[in-house]
């Protein structure tokens, strides 16, 4: 097992460990589990509180049991589910509900984020992760060891570790440190809850139409409330509030939900069409590398599958780099997100309509 040390230089007390995770998303939870069950000594810097927020659908397809099983050695609380635990998925064509329908033995989980994040940092903890909240990573450097500059309660303090992973999201300020020239197009995702009147059936409800969005939107119940949301290029963005009104007016004209007063509106994004995994010997994974499903916006499995491939390139090169086996072991994901934005980019109406025929054929 690889030990931390403690030294000083220039008067400034520095650590260094095996491995510095920075951000503490799924993707982050994920490679530092994975790294301190094989026994590294794992720091893992999150800027956010306890039970940060992050926007998002909540919607997690089936097989993501077995890889949080896997990853976090536990399955899913109902503490972290929302209300309907489980829902379908039903989809909706341009041509409208008519054509529609669910799709068969699909099941996914509807979790509340902001408590699976925390449920999932609490398990990263388990694992013997040191982790600290309200750690906000200001710079990093690479050579042959990394040195990652955080603030924590308005005080800078400087850490030092082998191998870093860089899972802070879409807007990674590591990737933008380490390659401040990258390409990182993104889709603006906006989202409003909003109380509704009538029994929502247990759906996650996406509709595919180009008077909402070139992309996707969705419904999805939260206990009484219920979760709406459209994606945009960002030469579109002028359109996401609109597209949300358009569709709010469309689920009410159409009878899928009583629409009442809206209780909160926010927008972040996702990454669309360029992936960057390494950068001068760090790991990126999740969002921050671009491992996001540009067709439905999906990305928490993704980034917990590149946060456990991640720490498995770490613990299986020991000294070495991790570089070549990481970049291995997440080509199959990172071919299929680029098939997936490709398919997206060449979609229109008439595909969207065969694409939901098929789908609802299975
Ligand atoms: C509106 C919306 C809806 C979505 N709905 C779904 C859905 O239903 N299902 C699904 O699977 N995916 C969904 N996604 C995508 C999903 O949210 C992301 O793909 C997923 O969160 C990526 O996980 P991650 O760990 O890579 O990054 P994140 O979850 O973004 O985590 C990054 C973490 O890094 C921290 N951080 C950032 N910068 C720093 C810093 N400088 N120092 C320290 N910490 C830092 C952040 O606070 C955050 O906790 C949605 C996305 C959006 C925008």
């Amino acid at each position: 097992m690889w030990r931390l040390k403690i030294y000083r230089r220039d008067g400034v007390e520095s650590e260094t460990w095996d491995l510095i995770v920075v951000g503490g998303g799924p993707g982050g939870a994920s490679a530092a589990t994975v790294a301190a069950t094989a026994g590294l000594n794992v720091l893992l810097l999150e800027r956010g509180d306890l039970m940060r927020h992050k926007p998002c659908g909540g919607i997690l397809p089936e097989v993501t049991e077995e890889l949080i099983e896997e990853v976090f050695n536990s399955l899913i609380p109902s503490k972290v589910l929302s209300e309907p635990a489980e829902l379908v998925l039903r989809y909706t064509p341009p041509s409208g509900v008519v054509n529609g329908g669910r799709v068969t033995n699909s099941r996914l989980f509807n979790v509340k984020r902001d408590e699976f994040d925390q449920w999932l940092r609490d398990r990263a903890q388990d694992a013997g992760v040191t982790l600290l909240h309200r750690a906000r990573v200001i710079d990093v450097k690479a050579g042959d060891i990394f040195s990652v500059i955080y603030v924590e309660n308005g005080t800078q303090k400087k850490v030092s570790a082998r191998n870093l992973i860089a899972a802070d999201g879409v807007h990674s300020l590591v990737r933008r440190k380490l390659i401040p020239d990258a390409n990182t197009p993104k889709m603006l995702v906006g989202q409003r809850l909003i109380k509704v009147s009538n029994k929502m059936p247990a759906d996650f409800h996406c509709v595919f139409a180009r008077q909402f969005s070139p992309f996707y939107a969705y419904s999805v119940p939260k206990g009484s409330l219920l979760k709406i949301g459209s994606g945009m290029t960002e030469e579109e963005s002028h359109d996401l509030m609109p597209s949300l009104d358009r569709f709010t007016e469309w689920l009410q004209q159409n009878g899928v939900a009583d629409i009442g007063e809206v209780i909160k509106q926010e927008g972040w994004a996702i990454p669309f069409g360029e992936q960057n995994v390494t950068a001068k010997g760090a790991l990126l994974v999740g969002d921050a590398a671009g491992l996001c499903n540009p067709l439905s916006g999906e990305g928490i499995r993704l980034a917990i599958e590149s946060g456990q491939l991640a720490a498995e390139a770490i613990i299986e090169s020991k000294d070495t780099s991790p570089v070549e086996n990481y970049c291995q072991a997440i080509t199959g994901m990172a071919r299929m997100i680029t098939a997936l934005h490709k398919i997206v980019l060449a979609t229109d109406d008439d595909a969207r309509e065969k694409f939901v025929a098929s789908e609802l054929s299975r």
